[in-house]
């Protein structure tokens, strides 16, 4: 089983250091033949509009969409997250995603002032609290009505963001508002490991 992550722009590294504590070998993904070669992707965070550029320049675009509506897992935090979403609010003009979750996100949610911050996160299928690492983080708005199986992995639990979405899953696809490859504790990246391996 092979993991790719996304490598036109953002923390790649992390993301690929975070895999391998899991057990996964990985690929550093930048054109289409190499996605042709891993069974799941990792879209990391960084800068939405700027992955969307480099993906069409790149000639990725269109074949990460194609891989993802035939089904491949994905797992996206922070912009990754934008990346797979259907729909974003406070978007780029003309800023286009892959798409693949029936959400609308928006970007930079939680506001200018406390633009970065931490915080415990309880997410369903781990146990304990996960250390939540938000960076001009988008949050999920809202589930897109007549949406299937979008199911709502962790919400904010403190402060003028409480009850915020932050963490989804729909089919084998993945998604966090915040960035637990910059923390130490790889549990997510095992349960997307575990998905890929399921996906199989
Ligand atoms: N604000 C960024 C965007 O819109 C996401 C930030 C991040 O990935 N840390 O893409």
């Amino acid at each position: 089983m092979t993991i790719g992550v996304l490598a036109l722009q953002g923390d790649v590294r992390e993301h690929t250091a975070a895999l391998e504590a899991v057990g996964a070998r990985t690929l550093a993904v930048r054109r289409a033949s190499e996605l042709d070669a891993v069974d799941g992707l990792v879209i990391p965070g960084g800068e939405s509009t700027a992955m969307w550029k480099l993906a069409v320049a790149f000639d990725m675009f269109d074949p990460i969409r194609k891989r993802l509506a035939d089904g491949m897992p994905a797992y996206g935090s922070c912009a990754g997250m934008i990346m797979l979403a259907d729909h974003v609010l406070d978007a780029a003009e003309g800023q286009l995603t892959f798409g693949g979750i029936s959400i609308t996100v928006r970007r930079n949610a939680f506001g200018r002032q406390v633009d970065s911050f931490e915080g415990p996160i309880s997410f369903t299928g781990i146990d304990g609290e996960l250390h939540g690492v938000f960076i001009r983080a988008p949050w999920v708005e809202s589930v897109d009505e007549g949406a299937d199986g979008v199911e709502v992995l962790a919400r904010v639990s403190g402060g003028p963001a409480t009850g915020r979405i932050v963490a989804v899953r729909q089919g084998n696809l993945l998604a966090t508002s915040f960035h637990p490859e910059l923390t130490g504790d790889h549990r997510v990246h095992g349960v997307f490991a575990d998905l890929v391996r399921a996906a199989r």
